[in-house]
């Protein structure tokens, strides 16, 4: 019923255009023509912008949106978005968080190691490891994960680590462990305090 000319200034059909609805699209006052001279028209998108469509492309179905139909149906604005929260096939939990320092490329961090990196208020380094206490992999309160280094092999718990340090400091170097002058953290807190009573 709107299948329109090509010049689309017959005032009729212009009139009748106006005022109507395609898709998201609010069909407004007349806008400049495209650049090939077809017309055009203001449409106001449900999402609050606005877009020229030409009378054509309404008509036809292909305008329905300022474009943010398009964009619903990605991320976030996907009808089965799940909050960005996934399993991996390996059963741990990824979330999709872009910005986060220990995100993959593709945007996604296991949860994990996001609450570790909350405990340590740091992002975890090369050769960090969380480990699951109970060997349930999504189970991430952070009373169930323990924080290991790793440079070869398997790796070593950091609270062991950190006995074994002070042990080793308490034969060789005694010094900072009495004034804790010399310690200075890289970033963050030291992981020492990380699991169990923080
Ligand atoms: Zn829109």
């Amino acid at each position: 019923m709107w299948v329109t000319d090509e010049t689309g200034i017959v005032m009729g059909k212009a009139l009748r255009l106006c005022g109507q609805k395609f898709g998201r699209l609010s069909v407004g006052p007349r806008g400049p023509n495209s650049t090939s001279g077809k017309a055009r028209w203001i449409c106001k998108c449900d999402c609050g912008k606005y877009t020229l469509s030409s009378s054509g492309d309404l008509a036809s179905g292909e305008a329905k949106s300022c474009g943010c139909v398009r964009r619903y149906h990605s991320g976030s604005q996907h009808p089965q978005w799940r909050g960005g929260r996934t399993r991996h096939l390996n059963g741990y939990i990824l979330l999709l968080e872009p910005g986060h320092l220990n995100a993959f490329k593709r945007g996604y961090v296991f949860e994990h190691v996001k609450v570790m990196g909350g405990l340590l208020d740091r992002p975890l380094t090369k050769g960090e490891t969380v480990h699951h206490k109970n060997g349930i992999r999504d189970d991430n309160r952070p009373e169930n994960l323990e924080l290991w280094a790793s440079r070869h092999g398997p790796g070593q718990r950091v609270s062991d680590l950190a006995v074994y340090a002070k042990e080793i400091l308490q034969k060789y170097d005694p010094q900072p462990l009495a004034s804790n002058v010399g310690y200075t953290p890289v970033f963050g807190r030291p992981p020492l305090y990380a699991s169990g009573n923080s």
